[in-house]
């Protein structure tokens, strides 16, 4: 089956409305019209902002994803945001999992798998984040971990929707540190987590696409987006500069 790839920039804590409505029209302005691009491109901004990119996105085919979600409908949970309240902003998906929330904000593998269901169900579609850190690699725990990781989350969703979850693969010690895994080991992890998820449904791990994301920069990311089980990209710094994230878009479109 051929994926589609998808290139997703992940703004972190960055992203006034100010500058989410100054970001737009650059990044557009270098994108393939819609109806000729061979590439999905994501946004995922501040909560604060996703309603300003909802805007300044509407027709270019550019989806717009929060980065965190809360799993119950709503309730005692302050500070929390919950599927309803983005899909009533217009919003596309969610990122689960970024391993900057898993460190600073206790986001464990528990409450992803309850959260990957209720994005689905709510029409959301999620990014999940997995990814092994610097002294797991070296202590060869990568596949336990990442098995530990895709499993747990996966639990509770249903085989016939697996294949409309992103997977992005994201060593930890090549987030934000300018150190990327290579293209050989991004796609070993990557072939990895797919064979994971075709242990539930073959046809689900031939849909599923799975990113690579780690310090993806316009001069690296088309040996990394050659590799043939790396579906795309999620881009964090790099994403700030429409002009940097829109070449990243363009090595996917030639991959
Ligand atoms: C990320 O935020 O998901 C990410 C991969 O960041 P960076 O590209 O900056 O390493």
């Amino acid at each position: 089956m051929k994926r589609k790839p998808y290139v997703a920039g992940n703004w972190k804590m960055w992203g006034t409305r100010r500058q989410a409505r100054d970001y737009f029209p650059r990044l557009l302005e270098r994108l393939a019209p819609v109806a000729e691009r061979t590439v999905d491109v994501g946004i995922c901004a501040p909560f604060t902002a996703l309603d300003v990119c909802v805007e300044a996105a509407r027709g270019s085919g550019v989806r717009v994803l929060a980065q965190n979600m809360h799993q119950a409908a709503e309730g005692a949970h302050t500070g929390e945001i919950s599927a309803a309240m983005l899909t009533e902003l217009g919003v596309d998906g969610v990122v689960l999992g970024h391993s900057e929330r898993r460190r600073d904000h206790c986001e464990n593998d528990r409450a992803l798998r309850e959260k990957l269901p209720v994005a689905l169900a709510a029409g959301l579609e999620p990014i999940l984040c997995v990814g092994e850190t610097e002294e797991e690699r070296e202590q060869g725990e990568t596949e336990r971990r990442l098995r530990q990781q895709v499993w747990e989350a996966l639990e509770d969703v249903p085989d016939d929707r697996l294949g409309d979850i992103v997977i992005a693969y994201e060593p930890v010690w090549a987030i934000g540190t300018g150190r990327t895994a290579t293209p050989d080991q991004a796609q070993e992890a990557i072939a990895f987590i797919r064979a994971l998820v075709a242990d539930r449904s073959r046809e689900a791990a031939a849909k599923i696409r799975i990113l690579y994301g780690g310090s993806v920069k316009p001069d690296n990311a088309a040996d990394i987006l050659a590799q043939p089980d790396v579906d795309g990209a999620l881009v964090g710094g790099a994403s700030l500069d429409p002009v940097g994230f829109a070449t990243i878009v363009a090595a996917a479109e030639e991959r």
